[in-house]
C-alpha cells in the first residue's frame, strides 16, 4: 500500500496547476479549508465567472505562464491534462513538493464510500447507470469526476452537512489516477483496457499502470470488479488482495452475474430479460453487468436494477440516433475517440454502414480496424487531420474517400447512401483539430445532418 501523508490545508501554500474544471474545484475546496491558494495556468484562459469568484474569495491567479511563485508551495494539485514529463513538474519533484491529483486531494475530506470507475471505454455510460440504479435505492449518490463535475466541488457542497447515505460515484480517467496515493474506493471497477492516449504514454504498459493505480489501496474491506473478458486485465488483477468480483459476456464460473437464457441472472434468480434492456450494443451489456454487480454488492433490489435497465436508453454522443432521412439512419458516436470504441460501434449494427472516421490522431493504430471492416462496412469517409493516415491504413480493405471537413464528409455519405444504410460518425480520433471537444463535434454533426442530408 502507498501511504503518502495527507496534508492539512489550513495555512498551507497550495498551488493548483491548471484552471480546468478540476483546478477550479480544488481551488475552491482548498481555500474553504483555510489554505493560501495560487492557481496557475500556462494558457491565456478566460473564465470570467471563476475569476470573479476567485477574486472574491482571495484566491491568487496567474494565467498565460507560470512564475516562480508556484515553487513556494507545500502542496501541488495538478490538472489531469498536465503530463508528468513537463519541466515544472520535474522541478517541483526536485524541490520535494508533494504533488497530488484533484481526486486524491478531495478524497482526504470524506469518509463516505466511493465507487470509482475506470477503463478505456464505457466509463460515463457505466457511472450513469450506477447513479440511476442507486437513485432508486435508499442511498444518495453524487456523480462526479471525469464526467464534468469535479470531485472537489461535490466534497465542498457536502462540507457543511453531508447526507448520511451519501455515496460518491466517480468516473476516473487514467490521467486522474496518475497522482493518487491514499485514495481508497470502497468499490473500484476496471471496465477494459485497450490502446488509447498513446500520444501521452510512453507505451501501453505505462497506460495500464496508470489505470491499475485505482486498486493500490484495496484490501479485505473493499471490492474490485473487473472484466473477465479482458484477459490482460484479468491477469493484472489476479494477484491483488481484495474482494475480487468479475463480470463479462463470456460466462465464467467466477462471475457473480451471468447471462442465462437471455436473462441477466444471479445464480438461478433472473434479474431482467435482455430484451427489456433499453441500451443497445453488446459492449453496453458488459457495462450493464458491471453496474448491476455494484448494485448487488450494495444490496439494491433486483426490481430497482431491472427498472433502471429498462429505462436507461443511452447518453448523448454515444451511438445516438440522430434521424432517419429517406431510409438512411444517421448515428452520432462522436465520443468514440479510440479504435476499440469504433469496433464496438460497428458490431452494434447489422445494416450496411458508411463510416465517418477522422479528427485529431492520438497516435492510434488504425490498421487494427482492418479485420472488422469486411462485415458490414460499405464505405469509409475519412476527414480532418488524420484523414491521410486513416486512408493509408484502410484503403485496401474498403472503398474510402478523403475529405477535409465534417460537412464534406456528411455530404459524401449522403451521395453514397441508399435506403437501409446507416451513416455512422464514430471517428476514432480526438476532436481538437476542428472542434472544441467531442460534444461540439457531435452537435455540429447533428446540425449538418439536418442541413445537408435534408437538402
Ligand atoms: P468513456 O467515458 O470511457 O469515454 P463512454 O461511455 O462515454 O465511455 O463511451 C465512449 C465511447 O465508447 C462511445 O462511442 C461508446 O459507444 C463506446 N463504448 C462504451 N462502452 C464500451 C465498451 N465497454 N467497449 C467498447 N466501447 C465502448
Amino acid at each position: 500500500m502507498v501511504t503518502s501523508k495527507r496534508i492539512n490545508p489550513k495555512n498551507k501554500n497550495i498551488a493548483i496547476i491548471g484552471i480546468g474544471e478540476t483546478g477550479q474545484g480544488a481551488a475552491l475546496l482548498a481555500k474553504k479549508l483555510g489554505a493560501n491558494v495560487l492557481v496557475s495556468d500556462s494558457s491565456e484562459i478566460n473564465n470570467k465567472t471563476f475569476f470573479k469568484k476567485a477574486h472574491e474569495m482571495g484566491i491568487n491567479l496567474e494565467i498565460g505562464g507560470h512564475t516562480n511563485k508556484i515553487y513556494n508551495s507545500d502542496l501541488w494539485i495538478i490538472s489531469p491534462g498536465i503530463s508528468d514529463k513537463i519541466e515544472i513538474i520535474r522541478n517541483a519533484k526536485n524541490k520535494g513538493i508533494t504533488i497530488v491529483s484533484e481526486i486524491e486531494f478531495a478524497s482526504w475530506f470524506t469518509d463516505k464510500p466511493i465507487i470509482a470507475v475506470t477503463g478505456t471505454n464505457g466509463k460515463t455510460t457505466t457511472v450513469s447507470i450506477i447513479n440511476d440504479i442507486l437513485n432508486k435505492s435508499d442511498l444518495n449518490p453524487v456523480l462526479a469526476g471525469n464526467i464534468g463535475f469535479a470531485f472537489s466541488k461535490a466534497i465542498l457542497d457536502d462540507l457543511a452537512q453531508c447526507d448520511e447515505n451519501r455515496i460518491y460515484v466517480l468516473e476516473l480517467s487514467s490521467f486522474q489516477l496518475e497522482h493518487i496515493s491514499t485514495f481508497k474506493p470502497f468499490i473500484s471497477i476496471l471496465l477494459n483496457i485497450t490502446p488509447d492516449h498513446q500520444d501521452r504514454y510512453e507505451n501501453m504498459e505505462a497506460y495500464i499502470k496508470a489505470k491499475m493505480k485505482i486498486a493500490i489501496n484495496h484490501d479485505s474491506e473493499s471490492y474490485l470488479l473487473f472484466n473477465s473478458d479482458d484477459s490482460q486485465l484479468a491477469n493484472k488483477c489476479k494477484n491483488l488482495h481484495t474482494n475480487k468480483i468479475s463480470f463479462g459476456l463470456v460466462n465464467d464460473n467466477q462471475n457473480t452475474l451471468k447471462i442465462n437464457n437471455s436473462h441477466i441472472a444471479e445464480n438461478q434468480t433472473k434479474i431482467t430479460s435482455i430484451d427489456s434492456v433499453a441500451l443497445k450494443g453488446k459492449h453496453n451489456l458488459s457495462n450493464i453487468l458491471a453496474a448491476a454487480s455494484v448494485a448487488k454488492i450494495l444490496n439494491v433490489s433486483n426490481k430497482h436494477i431491472s427498472e433502471t435497465l429498462s429505462n436507461f436508453s443511452g447518453i448523448e454522443h454515444r451511438l445516438e440516433k440522430v434521424e432517419t432521412i429517406s431510409g438512411v439512419t444517421y448515428y452520432n458516436d462522436s465520443k468514440a475517440t479510440n479504435v476499440e470504441s469504433v469496433i464496438a460501434a460497428i458490431a452494434s449494427f447489422n445494416n450496411p454502414i458508411i463510416l465517418i472516421l477522422g479528427g485529431k490522431d492520438k497516435d492510434s493504430d488504425f490498421n487494427s480496424l482492418f479485420p472488422f471492416l469486411n462485415k458490414n462496412i460499405k464505405k469509409i469517409v475519412s476527414y480532418g487531420e488524420a484523414r491521410n493516415k486513416i486512408s493509408i491504413a484502410l484503403r485496401d480493405a474498403v472503398e474510402l474517400n478523403k475529405v477535409f471537413s465534417l460537412r464534406d464528409a456528411v455530404e459524401e455519405c449522403r451521395k453514397s447512401a441508399v435506403s437501409g444504410d446507416i451513416v455512422l460518425l464514430s471517428p476514432g480520433c480526438a476532436s481538437f483539430d476542428q472542434f472544441k471537444n467531442y460534444e461540439h463535434r457531435g452537435n455540429e454533426f447533428k446540425k449538418i445532418v439536418k442541413n445537408v442530408a435534408h437538402a
